[in-house]
């Protein structure tokens, strides 16, 4: 399919499950800037000192260097152009909405679909709280969605790795914390997106919330 994708919404609405399932039914380009940041990390040239620095300060990249290093990042420049990309947790804040709109204005690339998983903060805190993760092969379970559960207890379906709690989901605070960041950094995307946004109800199961996404794909 042929159509480049965004998804906006909380921690825990769901966005990595329905991204994870339309990159395997329809191979949809999906890119993480975080895992292109960590890749970075164990390379060696400016921009892994520059981000072995911050890392080592516990300091987080800021937009303008963010937007500068994806600008000349061949990964995240070929997924732009491919003409179907999805990704699920980019942008991440106003600065980075904009970057992305100025770079996609130039490569005169279209941005179809932006979904917003609307659903409230205490059913994503639930959700964050009962989520399992492989260790192996990160595949994510959720012990109280039947559909998302793994059929053996601990056990991953796909691998057979042991599955843990993520730790900086698990605890109340961290989940509070990351609640907070995302209404400060992320939320404010809703009002940039107004008019284009497609808003999802994503307190359904996963299942009825990838049909719905579905439909405005096909
Ligand atoms: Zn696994």
């Amino acid at each position: 399919m042929e159509k480049n994708i965004l998804f906006i919404g909380n921690p825990g609405s769901g966005k990595g499950t329905q991204a994870e399932r339309l990159v395997k039914e329809f191979g949809f380009i999906s890119i993480s800037t975080g895992d292109l940041y960590r890749a970075e990390l164990s390379k060696d040239n400016e921009w892994s000192e520059y981000f072995k620095e911050l890392q080592k300060n516990s300091q987080l990249v800021d937009d303008a260097t963010m937007n500068k290093f994806l600008l000349g990042n061949e990964d995240f420049m070929n997924s732009l152009r491919s003409g179907k990309f999805l990704f699920d947790g980019y942008p991440r804040s106003i600065g980075q909405a904009h970057f992305l709109k100025d770079t996609l204005t130039t490569e005169k690339i279209k941005l179809d679909c932006i979904f917003y998983l609307e659903v409230s903060q205490e059913i994503c805190a639930q959700r964050l709280q009962t989520r399992y993760v492989c260790k192996k092969c990160k595949a994510c379970y959720n012990s109280t969605l039947n559909e998302l559960s793994s059929k053996k207890q601990d056990v991953c379906d796909s691998c057979g790795g042991e599955l843990s709690k993520r730790f900086d989901d698990s605890s109340p605070e961290q989940i509070d914390k990351r609640m907070k960041e995302y209404d400060i950094k992320t939320d404010p995307l809703i009002d940039f997106y107004k008019g284009e946004l497609i808003t999802i109800d994503a307190s359904l199961t996963p299942e009825k919330v990838y049909e719905a996404i579905k439909k405005h794909l096909l």
